[in-house]
């Protein structure tokens, strides 16, 4: 197949993985295009964030059917350095602290890896910080280390920024920032999908996120399963009402699968994680 030919798209086709014993996600189905935003919303312990490390290839989640093509690429198969290489983004839900390696570091090696100039990676990071409202200083501290929550889901940007993937995958990129510090952020996402065709795949419980950047469609994910789509309305109506009505009218229920009881135990270190916490 010729690189013309080739369907530019993210998607998720009949995904399901588990966590140790536990199968968590029973079925994911969704595609992203190049400059579409996509909103997930869905109770705490749905498989939201077990969505996003899936995609990213974390260890310790294991798949157990179902495809993820990006671009026609077959994701599953590639260690993670190749899916970022191949264009997939992931900000952490809970960004990781590298005490001694700054955020030029990180995304100079990234450029590295993928065989592109690391010339003028500073300046582009400072000019991503004055995008955000962010202080340039974080660009040369140690990445994330004593920083509010709010400060490390901006730096998560700066790599977004910096390092121009396809598709993003944002995990409540929201949580932890203040009204302005959201506004921006938002605002900064919209832009890479109207100037750069990022699509995006923005995780989130709140509505706030989507009055700047405007969702193509909103999917409810509940017990491990898309349980509704619609469009930006479903957000503002999920916020005012709870997941409860949409669910019920959806057939579905809050509550998690069978088996999945543990909410929060899965702070447990991974043993080889790059995306784990290494003062944790
Ligand atoms: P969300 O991001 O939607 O709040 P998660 O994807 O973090 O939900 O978690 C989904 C479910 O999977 C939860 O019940 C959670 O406790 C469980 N889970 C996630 N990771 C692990 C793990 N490593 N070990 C055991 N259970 C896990
Ligand atoms: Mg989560």
């Amino acid at each position: 197949m010729s690189a013309s030919t080739v369907e530019r798209v993210l998607r998720i086709e009949g995904l399901t993985a588990r966590v140790g014993e536990t199968d968590i996600l029973h079925g994911v189905d969704l595609e992203v295009r190049p400059g579409e935003v996509h909103a997930v919303m869905g109770p705490n312990g749905s498989g939201k964030s077990t969505l996003s490390h899936v995609l990213m290839g974390r260890p310790g989640y294991e798949v157990t059917g179902g495809s993820v093509t990006l671009d026609g690429v077959d994701l599953l198969a590639l260690p993670t350095w190749q899916r970022a290489r191949a264009g997939l983004f992931l900000a952490l839900q809970h960004p990781t602290e590298v005490p001694g390696v700054s955020l030029e570091s990180v995304v100079s090696e990234a450029a590295r890896a993928a065989g592109r100039s690391t010339e003028g990676i500073r300046d582009l990071l400072v000019a991503e910080a004055n995008r955000i409202g962010f202080d340039e200083r974080f660009v040369s501290r140690p990445m994330n280390v004593d920083l509010s929550g709010g400060e490390k889901k901006r730096n998560e940007m700066l790599m977004m920024g910096s390092l121009e993937p396809k598709y993003a995958v944002l995990d409540e990129i929201d949580s932890g920032l203040d009204v302005d510090a959201l506004a921006a952020v938002s605002r900064r996402v919209q832009e890479a999908t109207e100037e750069d065709g990022l699509g995006v795949l923005a995780i989130t419980h709140f509505s706030r996120l989507l009055e700047v950047l405007e969702p193509d469609q909103v999917h409810v994910l509940a017990a491990g399963r898309i349980q509704a789509v619609g469009g930006p309305e479903l957000a503002e109506r999920l916020e005012a009402e709870g997941y409860a009505g949409v669910l019920a009218e959806a057939g579905a229920s809050v509550g998690l699968p069978t088996g999945v009881s543990h909410p929060g135990t899965h702070e447990a270190g991974f043993g080889e994680d790059p995306f784990a916490d290494p003062l944790a």
